[in-house]
């Protein structure tokens, strides 16, 4: 293995979910920087990896992100790990990788889990075109504003979120983008308790705000692009028409939410297969 930063997701909760490569790679390298080496020890002790380990977290700055390029710079293979995913993906990393390319020194990516992949991957929200914001700023005003500039975005919005403010965020969601909002919400993705659920922005969060169990954990956050309603569809009709649309062909479902609110078939169908 040449010298170079190699990039090493890590399991977001399964153990299991290392690659091959991942484990051969980390056996391998000279050092690992880890963003908390004592709450990395778990994962490298099961795999019996025995490689030193060194500590690089979001503080360290730019001086340790140097001086650990320069060491790459004399031949060293360093290979970077975070507390769980890919690094970099709301972790530490960037200055690093940047420290080492601009020693003319290579960055080697491994694939592997990301929450937010992982997540998107079983939301059955459109994936052709998707945006990760990561977290929203935490302040209320901040957090709606961005929600607010997200109105008619037409990709599918990823988010991560924590615990304590896992509600304000849906109740946000629901007051900037609309009750009838299709959200997605994917909690502790891996793990014994996880769960995924798909419903109105409403929906979501009533059943969030229900049950302390929802509010546990970690998650990702999921918005659909702004769907275009059929001309005087009300969001109850939405709704109708997407949970029949999940049992029914387009058109039947179309056919049947029309015949009960008094509109037009053809304009709901239009509803149906103009979803991003
Ligand atoms: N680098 C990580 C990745 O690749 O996904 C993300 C690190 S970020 C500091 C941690 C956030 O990711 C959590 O607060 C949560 O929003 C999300 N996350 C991580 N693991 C998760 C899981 N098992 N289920 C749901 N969300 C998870």
């Amino acid at each position: 293995m040449k010298a170079a930063l190699y990039v090493v997701p890590t399991p977001i909760g399964n153990i299991g979910d290392m690659t091959l490569r991942s484990v051969e790679v980390l056996q391998a390298v000279d050092v690992i920087a880890a963003e908390d080496t004592r709450h990395s020890r778990t994962l490298l002790n099961h795999y019996q990896i025995t490689t030193p380990v060194i500590s690089f977290h979001e503080h360290s700055g730019e001086s340790a992100a140097v001086a650990l390029a320069q060491r790459v710079a004399k031949g060293e293979r360093i290979a970077l790990i975070s507390d769980a995913g890919t690094p970099l993906v709301s972790d530490p990393g960037y200055q690093l990788v940047r420290a080492v390319q601009s020693l003319g020194m290579s960055v080697v990516p491994l694939p592997g889990p990301c929450a937010a992949i992982t997540a998107l991957s079983a939301a059955g929200l459109p994936t052709h075109s998707f945006q990760f914001l990561g977290f929203l700023p935490p302040k209320q005003s901040a957090r709606r504003n961005r929600l607010e500039a997200l109105q008619s975005s037409e990709s599918t919005i990823i988010l991560y979120e924590a615990p304590h403010r896992i509600l304000d965020l849906l109740n946000d969601i629901e007051d900037v983008l609309g009750a009838a909002r299709e959200v997605c919400i994917a909690r502790e993705l891996t793990k014994t308790f996880e769960t995924i659920r798909r419903d109105s922005a409403t929906a979501i969060r009533d059943w969030v705000r229900e049950d302390p169990n929802q509010q546990r954990g970690e998650f990702v956050v999921m918005i659909a692009a702004e769907v275009h309603k059929a001309k005087g569809m009300s969001n109850e009709a939405l709704n109708l028409l997407r949970a029949l649309a999940g049992e029914l062909p387009p058109r039947k479902a179309a056919q049947l939410v029309a015949d009960h609110y008094g509109l037009k078939s053809r304009d709901l169908y239009q509803t149906l297969i103009s979803r991003p």
